[in-house]
């Protein structure tokens, strides 16, 4: 058995906590990218060329972990039919791609959401407009009241509107809790939190307001990295309860959710922790925690990634023989 992932977003932590589990890697993708995993960073034991080179896969028998980049390279129907076993839920892939879904799904944990407007003339207070589809929050933008909204949407009719979410624009901090679910021993654990650091809204602070009312600027979500975040840890029951909320809905939805998840959200000067979205998979802001992090480092007395911790989950799995268990 061997471990395997598509060559961008979390590989280097996920292989490297592979082979701290003692399993053998693979990692696939573009040819550029080959030394950045074999070389500079001596996390794969073999690179294969190719977005998913599955026959490799299959006869190598690696199990593959998704990242973000893995599907949205495939697409959610190549994901859905591959044959390589895949570690998580491919359930899940559905609820969190569709924002409707999505938004139920965290209304069914009896998470605080963003108010969503269905028309554009209701909107009383500053709104951010987000395209179906739209990459690291490339393209969105804010509006304070449905005049503005339309000014700036570059649509006419409210028929065009089926390609967009208008969410009321929550004032607070970002915040990402990453967490574990152990499907196999029925617990969750707090992994660590990030922030981003976006291009280019975490630009325009540096200039002066009367500078950005001249320059015009608009706002851009692009991911350039990830920041690690502690929180106060009076908020810290907070986020495992939503966490725990969001497991338990999804025993009902779709079949359980199990392995890494990330909650993105911001926190309120209310202290209130508002929910925007679920990534059902391994997220990047795990990234600056290849060596663990303060949370991790709490329950385990040893360097706890979320990569690691996958492969901890498989090699348990195997030992007690129960992969069909954790693999669609
Ligand atoms: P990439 O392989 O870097 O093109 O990323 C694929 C997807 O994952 C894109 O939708 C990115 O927005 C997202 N992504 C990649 N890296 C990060 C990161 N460090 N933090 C948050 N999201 C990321
Ligand atoms: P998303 O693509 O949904 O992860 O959003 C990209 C970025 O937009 C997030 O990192 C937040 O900074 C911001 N954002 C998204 N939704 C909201 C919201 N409802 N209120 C405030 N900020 C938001």
């Amino acid at each position: 058995m061997r471990i395997g992932t598509y060559a961008s977003h979390s590989a280097l932590q996920i292989l490297k906590g592979a082979k701290d589990e003692g399993f053998k890697t693979v990692a696939f993708g573009r040819e550029r990218v080959k030394p950045l995993y074999t070389k500079y960073f001596p996390v794969a034991d073999e690179f294969l060329v190719g977005e998913y080179p599955e026959r490799e896969l299959l006869e190598r028998g690696v199990i593959v972990i998704p990242t973000g980049s893995f599907v949205a390279h495939l697409g959610i129907e190549r994901v859905e039919s591959m044959k390589v076993p895949y570690y998580g839920n491919k359930a899940v892939l559905r609820w969190e791609s569709d924002r409707s879904l999505e938004r139920k799904w965290l209304q069914k944990a009896n998470l605080k959401v963003p108010r969503v407007y269905e028309d554009p003339d209701d909107i009383d207070k500053p709104v951010i407009v987000k395209f179906h589809g739209a990459k690291g929050g490339k393209g969105y933008f804010l509006a304070k009241d449905s005049r503005d909204f339309w000014r700036k949407a570059g649509i006419n009719s409210k028929e065009d509107l089926k390609d967009v979410q208008i969410q009321e624009y929550i004032l607070g901090v970002p915040v990402y809790p990453h967490y574990f679910y152990s499907k196999l021993n029925g617990e969750l654990e707090l992994m660590s939190v990030d922030r981003r650091y976006e291009s280019n809204v975490d630009a325009i602070g540096r200039i002066p307001a009367k500078e950005q009312l001249e320059l015009s600027l608009s706002t851009n979500y692009t991911v350039i990295g990830n920041i690690p975040l502690v929180l106060r840890e009076s908020l810290l029951m907070d986020v495992i309860e939503a966490g725990e909320q969001i497991v338990k809905a999804a025993e009902g939805l779709m079949g359980g959710i199990w392995g890494p998840f990330c909650l993105e959200g911001v926190f309120t000067e209310e202290l209130e922790f508002v929910v925007f979205e679920i990534s059902a998979r391994i997220v990047a802001g795990t990234n600056p925690f290849v060596n663990g992090s303060p949370y991790t480092w709490l329950r385990y007395d040893f360097p706890m990634s979320t990569g690691r911790r996958i492969a901890r989950e498989i090699k348990q799995a195997i030992e007690e023989d129960r992969l069909d268990d954790i693999l669609t």
